[in-house]
């Protein structure tokens, strides 16, 4: 399996987790682009939200609401961003659907 988010959720790729459960695993971002950087991603192999089917669209939700649940536990009550950048244009560099939670600082718009 090459995938490297699938070998951190099966562990053999070391991870800083921050919230689990039977859906997704969500850990911290290894190049931080804020005081808060954590990536949420589906346990199961989703190679992009193009690539998700309609019976998979309750994981989609499920990922943001992960998100604003993770937000609280950090305490990000100003508020925060999530993105999914999808492909080549949308700056994807991992094929494995991942949800961006970044908070602590004000975000700037419109992103790069
Ligand atoms: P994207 O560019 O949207 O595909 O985001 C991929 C993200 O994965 C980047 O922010 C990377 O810093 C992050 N990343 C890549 N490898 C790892 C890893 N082993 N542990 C944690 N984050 C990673
Ligand atoms: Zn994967």
């Amino acid at each position: 399996m090459s995938c490297v988010f699938c070998q951190i959720i099966d562990g053999s790729i070391p991870s800083k987790s921050v919230y689990q459960d039977d859906v997704c695993y969500a850990f911290a971002d290894i190049k931080p682009e804020a005081p808060v950087h954590i990536l949420i991603v589906p346990r199961e192999h989703i190679s992009s939200i193009s690539h998700a089917k309609k019976e998979q669209a309750s994981i989609l939700g499920h990922l943001q609401w992960a998100a604003a649940e993770i937000a609280r536990s950090k305490g990000l009550g100003r508020g925060f961003r999530t993105v999914i950048n999808t492909g080549e244009d949308g700056g994807q560099t991992v094929d494995h659907l991942h949800v961006h939670l970044l908070g602590g600082r004000a975000m700037t718009w419109p992103p790069g």
